[in-house]
């Protein structure tokens, strides 16, 4: 940092440098060059002081920090350190203390997630935090809520983890109505199927729970996942709640000129969205398979299943059946859990329902064998380009933006809020 501020790049002027006390015999060894005269330099009993005025000239700031990162500056001793499975032994993140408020629970709503999770959330009082006003602060689950032995009506501490996500933190005073710690209903409060209890969470067990349904349909035309032109929310709420699909393979049966008369679906909205939907069909293995919302089937782990040789959807169905834990535990990256997942997930009835529907739609099930194109990083995951101009080496243009595609980003043809990058060339 001190050679580039001496290259006259603007450098953080709030560093602060430690070394071994002078008796230590050490100190000599870790003298260093180019040290900003605003940077804090102390011997390491002088941390404590540091941290302290950080953290009270903090509000001062033009900008928001959460914390400091405390590195060991050699690199020579980064390296002996190394790292664990996913952190430097040589570098450690100190965090604020949360800032917190104090407000009343309103009430305790129920949320059902994709998957069935039955996820708790508080309904408070409006209250200002750390700059941001908080009135719904997740309770995770039963468990947390009865760790806390909070009820309807209490005061309770509310504090933004990580400046982010507000928590409970306490209840500071009962409630004066008598109300007693708040129980999750046996019932889905959606469909009205019993709950099941998975580990720490309660889930709906219901596979066509309304909750449900909407929640996978929604995961799975998201930008980042199947990325279907003109099929935003608001379309897939209106198509839910007036019956038209009813799962995700509805939305490859349905006849979208139906929607001709209703409001906001003029001929230009109905023949975007059935060319949007036409186009998905095209999108490849690697992306239809973690949109399907199946559980701990994301991204990752569908990539490791595809480069781990399981190429068609039909080899998980296999494997599921025979029960062959092992083959799945041979692929680098996937534990005895994940396993488990997998071969639950794809031997239930459910699941295999969805593939085959959307297969008989078109979709892609099977990721071609490896070519160039299937082992290049997808770089430009979730971007969306602009290309103008002309390119020495990419004659026409179009080449360029073929590159990009290939690497899992989109190209448009003009500037709109949603394009995130413009590639201009010469005479642009
Ligand atoms: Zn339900």
């Amino acid at each position: 940092m001190g050679y580039l501020r001496k290259l006259g790049f603007k450098v953080s002027s709030r560093v602060g440098y430690f070394f071994p006390p002078a008796e230590s015999g050490n100190s000599e060894k870790f003298k260093v060059t180019h040290i900003d005269p605003l940077w804090f330099t102390g011997g390491f009993d002088s941390l404590g002081d540091y941290i302290k005025s950080r953290t009270e000239d903090r509000e001062t700031l033009p900008y928001e920090i959460d914390g400091l990162v405390i590195k060991v500056n050699e690199t020579d001793v980064r390296d002996f350190l190394g790292f664990t499975g996913h952190h430097p032994r040589w570098a450690i993140a100190y965090k604020f203390e949360s800032p917190e408020g104090i407000t009343e629970v309103l009430d305790i709503d129920i949320q059902v997630g994709r998957t069935g999770r039955i996820t708790p959330v508080a309904r408070v009082s409006p209250v200002s935090i750390g700059g941001s006003t908080i009135s719904n602060v997740t309770l995770h689950n039963q468990e947390y809520i009865n760790i806390l032995d909070l009820a309807v009506g209490d005061s309770v501490t509310v504090s933004k983890r990580g400046d982010v996500i507000p928590a409970v933190e306490r209840v500071v005073e009962k409630n004066e109505k008598g109300y007693s710690v708040w129980k999750l209903p046996k019932s889905c409060p959606s469909c009205k199927a019993p709950l099941i209890v998975k580990g720490a969470h309660h889930f709906c067990p219901n596979n066509s729970c309304p909750a449900q349904v909407k929640g996978r349909i929604f995961f799975f035309i998201a930008r980042n996942q199947m990325d279907i032109d003109g099929f935003g929310p608001e379309t897939a709420e209106f198509l839910i709640n007036k019956g038209f699909v009813k799962d995700i393979a509805d939305i490859y049966s349905f006849d979208y000129s139906k929607l001709e008369g209703y409001p906001g679906f003029g001929s230009k909205k109905i023949k975007l969205l059935s060319e949007g939907v036409k186009k998905s069909i095209t999108q490849p293995y690697r992306r239809v398979l973690p949109s399907l919302g199946i559980p701990e089937i994301g991204k990752k782990v569908a990539e490791l299943l595809i480069q781990g040789g399981f190429r068609d959807v039909e080899d998980l169905f296999t494997i599921a059946e025979s029960g062959d834990r092992e083959s799945l535990l041979a692929i680098k990256g996937i534990g005895e859990r994940i396993a488990e997942i997998i071969i639950e997930e794809f031997s239930s009835d459910s699941v295999i329902a969805m593939v085959e529907k959307l297969k008989n739609a078109g979709l892609n099930f099977i990721e071609e064998e490896s070519s160039d194109l299937n082992d290049l990083l997808q770089v430009f995951e979730g971007q969306v380009w602009c290309i103008t101009g002309s390119f020495e080496n990419f004659k026409p243009r179009t080449l360029a933006g073929e590159e990009i595609v290939k690497r899992g980003g989109r190209t448009v043809s003009a500037v709109t809020g949603k394009t995130t990058h413009l590639l201009a060339g010469e005479s642009s």
